[in-house]
């Protein structure tokens, strides 16, 4: 029989490995909006977002509410990496019946307590200056909205009081401190218990005296634990209480927990795992004595993980054991048992001091005897063996549930493996020696991945909240500074409405003939005035020349939809930088050669040429070139029509196989390709290395070329709005930076908003800046930030990706030679945020204005319209297009803007220009 119930309270490998599943996936449930009312396992998130990290400094007052104390203390910390805090405390008793009488009076008398301890430990001067911030250990569950609000859900641990169930219970303490700093405690005179509080030296203050104490931080004795483990620089994410009840808490990403408000960054999650059980999903593994445990309990049914593991039920279930056993006669044969009988009298102390006696097994009598019972020699080694099963269950569940709980980190921060500190309290933990080898081997068994390393708590939950109000503090204060380098970079809904005004103010005056040469956006015409309609149909060739790649295309535009094949040729930087006739001639070579290879040598095929340079245009197939940039420096063709260019080179070469019939720029091949698969693409937008858009605008407004019939795509050049000084109210310090260290200061200022090639630049600014308040990096200098152009645009996408993939982050930063801490990278994020926001807003405050221009052309409540995008920014960035749409959609809700992608819009858009010209010709 004694083997049979032994065997019944071992539970195998294999149910664990079930049950640690089984608790994460109640631990998914409880942080779930949806599920988490339903859930057992409650996951109460507790607003901390951050452990202490060794710069925290000042007093803190911490108030502990125990089962039947008080404990104050104050704590000094030096910003010495908390090597050293000081730390005083006073505990006192609570009186007798107040856990039972009205809330009121509990919460009096804690700040009659801190009103006590603090008259006793600080000095008078301190105390009339100092406004000491308090954190207070409250251990009931409570619904917490903030660090500093939480209302009780319920009383348990005997407690009972009236009216505080529902209410915030900061509230109410601050309440408390506040009258008694008042000196207004109605309470005081004829309340006994107050008089034998008030010795003889409290007569020596008067509560004015007493410095403003303010409640700043409330959490559960789990969460203080694991806060007073997080010091001596080593932060501790996971606390175990394993004493009367059980519970854990750890650090869970902010964005899993939907509970909260909160998105960013990480949050201490209150798992109340006690309750684990409650839906039935471990009956299995009840033995009849945990049954009648529960049944006997003041709450059955509930908290049944708890019942299986907390010290305050250990000895109960060994009584039941024992009883059961002596009813089959496997123990104290012929004896009376009696007193086993009454609840409770076989406590955990007993269970401890049996099993803690290896060799004395008369030790183990004398305690038997002690309880009347008459044990045999073999009923003392039996009852040995009872004792180590239930403390040895009781050690394998609190190492199941943490298996549970690093697996879960170890997968929800996307690690291979997890190396973590977890903090440890209780009795159960303290008492049993076998219980820390028992829950580091068994949770190493059931999550290999993760590697814990024990911390047992020094000083009580009470300097942990100490800490968690130091940190909250220091967070604060970080909290205003970054918001006051980040303000002038966070635009309100009136700075963009300003915004499109402006550049509404500067498409009009580039669009008239008089206004024009003092317009900082030029509105060049395009002399492209029809989109394609879907009945273009043919042979075109297409030259790209002036981004990434020279490349050379055949488009063939059919029934069925378009064909390409393309070839990429090399152009050498002796051709680049020689002679015009040089460059046409090898551009000529390079064209004849694909024709060879493509088999289109017999034919004369129109041709499309996306020219990435300034140019005036003239005619859709004269352009003069302004001023060669990339590189390209090729003589004698500034001033000139570029297409005459190709043209004399194709005849010197007498290439007949072609006919140059438009030249055109990125934005309008864009619109152009886009065009094609949808007619309602009218805007062609580039957001890559710069910025630029083009629309069709009707010819009656285009003041700069003959003609009122009709539309005409218009090349805005938008990237030069704000060179006449009219965005200057926006540049912030680190936009002026920036500006200064381009090779074009002054110029395309709106661009150095918000293309690929200048955001990178504007965060490195900014995290320069922020090192130097010593926000980041807790202030230590990072040489490498200081290069130029070492923070790359693509940077932002990664770090701005949801849920913060930190191994990628990680990446990053050792790529810069940057230590960074979670916080620093959790603030290298809002950095990134704030830069990519405002520009896709400034980009989508200029779209409004040439949305709204449009649907005001053409007298229309509604316009319905589709932008042709290209550009590896909008493309790749995971935020940057949807706050654009976002932005778009406020700004002009009277349009209907669709985006569409463009697929080698230099390359197809080309070929398509020269198409419609094609078609409109004939
Ligand atoms: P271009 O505008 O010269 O035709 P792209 O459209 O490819 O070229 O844009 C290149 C720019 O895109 C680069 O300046 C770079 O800053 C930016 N970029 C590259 N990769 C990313 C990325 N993953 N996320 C955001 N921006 C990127
Ligand atoms: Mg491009």
């Amino acid at each position: 029989q004694t083997q049979r119930a032994l065997r019944s309270l071992s539970i195998p490998l294999e149910r664990l490995h079930i049950m640690k599943g089984h608790m994460m996936e109640d631990m998914c449930k409880g942080l779930s909006r949806q599920t988490h009312a339903q859930a057992k396992v409650r996951m109460l998130p507790t607003y901390i977002c951050s452990t202490p990290n060794g710069t925290e400094k000042g007093n803190f007052l911490a108030v502990e509410l125990c089962q039947n104390q008080v404990r104050t203390m104050l704590v000094t910390l030096y910003g010495d990496g908390n090597m050293s805090p000081h730390m005083m405390y006073k505990i006192f008793d609570l009186p007798e019946g107040i856990t039972q009488g009205e809330g009121e009076a509990l919460f009096d008398f804690i700040a009659q307590c801190v009103s006590r301890f603090l008259a006793e430990t600080l000095s008078s001067e301190s105390r009339e200056t100092t406004n000491l911030p308090l954190g207070f250990v409250f251990p009931f569950t409570c619904r917490q909205t903030q660090l500093d609000k939480a209302e009780l859900l319920s009383w348990s641990k005997g407690f009972s009081c009236s009216g505080v169930v529902g209410k915030d219970v900061v509230q109410l303490l601050q309440s408390a401190i506040n009258k008694q700093e008042m000196g207004t405690s109605g309470t005081d005179s004829d309340s006994n218990w107050l008089s034998s509080l008030r010795g003889r030296k409290s007569s020596q203050f008067t509560p004015s005296q007493l410095c403003h104490v303010e409640v700043v931080a409330l959490m559960n004795d789990t969460v203080g634990t694991m806060m007073t483990c997080s010091m001596e620089g080593r932060p501790c994410e996971v606390a175990v209480v394993a004493d009367k009840g059980s519970n854990c808490c750890f650090m869970a990403e902010t964005y899993l927990v939907e509970t909260a408000e909160e998105t960013s960054g990480r949050m201490c999650v209150n798992t109340e795992w006690g309750c684990f059980g409650d839906d039935g999903i471990l009956n299995d593994i009840f033995t009849p004595y945990d049954v009648r445990v529960d049944e006997e309990s003041s709450n059955p049914g509930e908290k049944r993980f708890e019942k299986l593991v907390g010290s305050l039920y250990l000895g109960e279930i060994v009584r039941h054991a024992l009883i059961a056993l002596t009813a089959e006669k496997a123990l104290f044969t012929g004896n009376d048992i009696a007193v086993l009988k009454e609840k409770g009298v076989f406590t955990m102390q007993h269970v401890l001091d049996i099993i803690n006696n290896e060799d004395g097994i008369t030790e183990v009598k004398r305690i038997l005897e002690s309880l009347g019972l008459q044990p045999s020699e073999r009923d003392c080694g039996r009852v040995q063996q009872i004792c180590q099963a239930v403390m040895g269950r009781a050690a394998t569940l609190h190492a199941t549930g943490l298996a549970a709980i690093l697996s879960y980190m170890c997968q929800t921060r996307d690690l291979e493996s997890l190396m973590v500190n977890v903090g440890m309290e209780g009795e159960l933990y303290r008492g049993y020696p076998r219980f820390e080898e028992i829950l580091l081997s068994v949770s190493r068994l059931l999550a290999p991945e993760c590697m814990a390393t024990l911390m047992p708590s020094r000083d009580g939950s009470g300097r942990g909240a100490a800490m968690v109000t130091a940190v909250a503090l220091r967070l604060a204060a970080q909290r205003r500074a970054v918001d006051e380098v980040l303000a002038p970079l966070r635009l309100t809904r009136a700075d963009l409405e300003k915004v499109q005004a402006l550049m509404r103010e500067e498409m009009d005056r580039g669009l008239c003939k008089e206004t024009n040469p003092t317009a900082s956006v030029r509105m060049l015409p395009t002399y492209v005035s029809h989109t394609p309609d879907g009945t273009e149909r043919g042979d075109f060739l297409a030259l790209d020349l002036g981004g990434t790649n020279f490349r050379v295309l055949v488009v063939r535009v059919t029934e069925e939809g378009i064909s390409m094949a393309s070839e990429i040729y090399v152009i050498p930087v002796s051709i680049m930088q020689g002679t015009g006739e040089a460059l046409f001639d090898h551009i000529i070579d390079c064209i004849i050669d694909f024709q060879m290879k493509q088999n289109l040598v017999t034919q004369m095929l129109p041709l499309g040429f996306t020219f990435s340079f300034p140019c005036q245009q003239v005619g859709l197939d004269k352009a003069l070139l302004l001023t060669w940039t990339k590189g390209f420096s090729a003589s004698g063709c500034v001033g000139k029509d570029v297409v005459q260019l190709l043209r004399d080179a194709a005849q010197r070469k007498q290439h007949l196989g072609m006919q140059v019939v438009a030249l055109v720029n990125d934005t309008v091949g864009t619109m152009m390709a886009c065009g094609y698969d949808d007619p309602k693409c009218e805007i062609g937008l580039i957001v890559g290395t710069g910025t630029n858009a083009c629309y069709m605008e009707e010819m009656r407004n285009v003041g700069t070329v003959e003609g009122d019939q009709g539309r005409m795509c218009i090349n805005m050049e938008w990237g030069a709005f704000g060179d006449n000084g009219c965005l200057d109210h926006l540049f912030t310090h680190f936009d002026k930076v920036v500006d200064e260290t381009t090779i074009n200061p002054g110029k395309q200022r709106f661009e150095k908003l918000i293309s690929g090639m200048y955001l990178g630049e504007i965060v490195r600014q900014i995290l320069m800046v922020m090192v130097e308040k010593q926000l980041l990096f807790q202030g230590r200098p990072c040489p490498k930030l200081q290069t130029k152009n070492i923070f790359k645009t693509k940077f932002l996408s990664t770090i701005e990706l949801n849920g913060l993939a930190l191994r990628q982050i990680r990446a990053i930063l050792n790529e810069l030679e940057l230590d960074a801490s979670f916080e620093d990278s959790v603030l290298m994020r809002e950095v990134c945020q704030a830069v990519s926001l405002r520009a896709a807003q400034l980009c989508a405050a200029g779209l409004a204005a040439v949305v709204e221009k449009m649907r005001e052309n053409r007298g229309l409540d509604q316009l319905d319209i589709t932008v042709g995008v290209d550009g590896t920014l909008y493309k790749l960035h995971p935020c940057f297009s949807d706050n654009l749409k976002k932005t778009l959609k406020d700004l002009a809700p009277n349009c209907n803007v669709t985006f569409l992608l463009s697929e080698d819009g230099s390359g197809k858009g080309a070929a398509l220009v020269a198409a419609v010209a094609d078609r409109a010709a004939n």
